[in-house]
């Protein structure tokens, strides 16, 4: 059973055209899906061996033209996906189609210095650094233990060596590093909605209103600490997994309102079509008209839902 107050709210928010689809994905689990990871050498043929061992795998057409790379497996092999010598090794990380669209919008160069602000256990950042080719600089911030470590376990085991990583409240980087990094990822701490599902019980007892009110303070904090750590002319991908609008386009709003940032717009690939644009109201409160220019992706067989705004700080 899904919370009824999430239930009703999620009603609410999602576009009827997409509704069933989204709906009937908190029910079944979803495909699994990976990407190659190519800065370890020994990725090559590494689809075949998975094949070899009876995983079969689908390519996810779109993400090869957006130099992704990404595969999906049926739900029925999750396991043997997981605990393949292939996963295991680092030449494979499985992640979520949604979770990597927000690194490739964020489109790190490799001469840049890249600040992840919320960072464990690292699949962004192990993205970002493939798509610098290694080169450049990331900061990797993770506040609670046991999750740095893991981050940085993570990001040896996939090859990453252009990353730093520390072990800080990303509220402080603001003030500590005004203007410093060309890019940055904030990949809130949220309240997990579209981790819901109907069949494990797990996966809903930590959620209430108050969790998501909770969220939403330190999401506020989190993303005028990060903008404030921004270059003038930098770009910054705010996003999250949840469908709370007081962890979206509330705390993207207030940024507005408070800091001269701009949303920039989203082009996502035409066959992304479960998607929907960021709202400018809720219950009954106006909210910043540029958040449409944020994007809500809603559940489908093969996405989990997601927040995604891409913001820039002018130049001086
Ligand atoms: N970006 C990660 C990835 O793709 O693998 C997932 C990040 S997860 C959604 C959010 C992370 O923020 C968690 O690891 C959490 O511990 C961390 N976090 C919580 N409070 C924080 C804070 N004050 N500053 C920075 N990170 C924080």
């Amino acid at each position: 059973m899904l919370p009824s107050d999430f239930s009703q709210r999620f009603d609410q928010l999602c576009p009827p055209e997409l509704y069933d689809q989204a709906r009937r994905s908190f029910d079944q689990p979803r495909a699994v899906t990976f990407r190659v990871n190519t800065l370890r050498d020994g990725h090559e043929n590494v689809i075949e061996r998975l094949q070899a061992q009876g995983v079969s795998c689908e390519p996810v057409e779109w993400s090869h033209s957006l130099g992704l790379h990404a595969w999906q497996v049926e739900a029925s092999q999750r396991e043997a996906l997981t605990y393949s010598a292939e996963a295991e090794s680092g030449d494979i990380y499985i992640q979520s189609l949604s979770s990597m669209l927000a690194p490739w919008l964020l489109q790190p160069k490799p001469q840049d210095w890249v600040l992840d602000l919320a960072a464990a256990p690292g699949g962004k950042t192990i993205l970002l650094a493939q798509m610098m080719g290694n080169e450049g600089r990331i900061s990797a911030v993770e506040p609670v233990k046991n999750r740095f470590f893991r981050l940085r376990a993570n990001l040896e085991r996939m090859g990453v060596d252009n990353t730093q990583c520390y072990m800080k409240d990303g509220r402080a980087i603001g003030s500590i590093k005004p203007d410093t990094f060309d890019r940055i990822m904030l990949d809130a701490p949220c309240s997990s909605e579209s981790r819901f599902k109907t069949y494990d019980a797990s996966s809903v007892e930590h959620w209430s209103l108050r969790k998501v009110a909770e969220c939403s303070k330190k999401q506020k904090r989190l993303i005028q600490s990060a903008f404030d750590a921004l270059k003038p002319g930098g770009v910054l991908m705010y996003c999250t997994c949840s469908f709370s609008p007081e962890e979206n386009e509330v705390v993207v709003s207030q940024l507005l309102k408070k800091r001269p940032a701009q949303l920039l717009p989203i082009e996502l690939p035409d066959s992304i079509n479960n998607v929907s644009l960021g709202i400018t109201e809720w219950q009954g409160k106006a909210l910043h008209p540029d958040c449409q220019h944020s994007v809500r992706v809603w559940p489908s067989e093969q996405m989990d839902g997601f927040y995604l705004a891409l913001l820039h700080k002018p130049l001086a």
